[in-house]
């Protein structure tokens, strides 16, 4: 889906500029429908730091 076009309604701007939160906020949920659906970048983060802990234990152990 695009949302190029997409005008928001706090601040008329696009929302693909992000000039506001409303913007913001919009723009990361439509963003969200894309190849990583449901997942949430923090949780990406975060398993990205628990594989990285287990591979230093790894590491460490041999
Ligand atoms: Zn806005």
């Amino acid at each position: 889906m695009t949302y190029d076009r997409l005008v928001c309604a706090n601040c008329a701007a696009p929302v693909s500029q992000g000039r506001c939160p409303v913007c913001r906020a919009n723009r990361e949920r439509l963003q969200q429908e894309g190849p990583f659906a449901g997942l949430n970048p923090m949780a990406l983060i975060a398993l990205m730091a628990v594989l990285v802990a287990a591979l230093a234990l790894v590491a460490r152990a041999a």
